[in-house]
């Protein structure tokens, strides 16, 4: 199957090969390449990066020391994320002014709108934390949905006091990037046997998550590490154009009749 040209990359690769194989005769199979995607939170539905608010804010300036041991590649995203996290003062009320402070993109609430209504899979993988995506989605008209482990993967984040515990829930067995969460094991658990695996990120952590997606949005850093690397990916400013190419996909994955039209609830699930 070759997607619409709005879907191929500009890298080496002209065309993306779908995971699967592809039964012409079969609706039930057709129906079954609707995309599966996977999307990062800070930076990607959000504008900024929430975490990095929370500490230039609301944690002592060490931090900072801690940022330049992950970036110069010392330590992994958990590691980085557990001692900075624990240089932060703040109650509820503080953090949760902060983050609701926090500008996500304009067209992500109408993106979300269009996942539901097509019944699309799709899962927030982020280094982040829960208490911090949930409340932050919210806002988007993202209710009850993304629980932490389902359609969520994010690490975990309580208040006590002053004091923010963090734990991390989906890094049982330390993986090869000392990832916090690591993206392309999630990634590769989930997506089996589905139709095209698509990622959206903006970030340098999301670039082990691009070798699992048959589609890629970027934008960024990501951008700049794929367009180095010649890794097919297509530039994005916000989730209208996301929404724009996702429509042409699923609708390409339709037996021809139905295109166009708007799916139906439970018959084509
Ligand atoms: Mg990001
Ligand atoms: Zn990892």
């Amino acid at each position: 199957m070759r997607y619409p040209a709005r879907l191929r990359g500009r890298g080496e690769r002209t065309s993306i090969s779908v995971k699967g194989t592809l039964s012409k005769s079969s609706e039930k199979k057709q129906t079954s390449q609707r995309p599966a995607i996977f999307c990062d939170f800070d930076g990607t539905i959000t504008r900024v990066d929430v975490t990095d608010e929370i500490l230039a804010q609301l944690a002592h300036p060490s931090w900072r020391e801690v940022e330049q041991e992950w970036t110069c590649g010392a330590i992994g995203s958990r590691e980085c994320l557990e001692r900075q996290m624990a240089l932060v003062e703040a109650s509820a009320k503080e953090l949760n002014a902060l983050i609701d402070a926090v500008a996500i993109d304009p067209h992500f609430a109408s993106f979300w709108r269009f996942i539901e209504e097509c019944k699309l899979p799709f899962y927030v993988l982020s280094d982040s934390f829960d208490y911090i995506i949930r409340r932050v989605l919210k806002r988007a008209g993202v209710n009850g949905v993304l629980r932490n482990g389902t359609h969520m993967f994010a690490s975990a984040l309580r208040v006590e006091g002053r004091r923010l515990v963090t734990a991390f829930p989906h890094c049982a067995a330390p993986c090869e990037h000392g990832c916090a969460t690591c993206k392309p094991r999630i990634m590769r658990r989930l997506s089996g046997g589905r139709g095209p695996v698509v990622f959206i990120g903006d970030g340098l952590s999301d670039r082990f998550a691009v070798d699992e997606a048959d589609v890629v949005f970027a934008k960024r850093q990501l951008l700049a590490y794929c367009r180095e690397n010649g890794i097919a990916c297509h530039q994005f400013a916000t989730f209208a154009e996301i929404e724009t190419a996702l429509r042409d996909l699923v609708d390409a994955g339709r037996p021809r009749r139905q295109r166009g039209r708007s799916p139906k609830a439970k018959s084509e699930r």
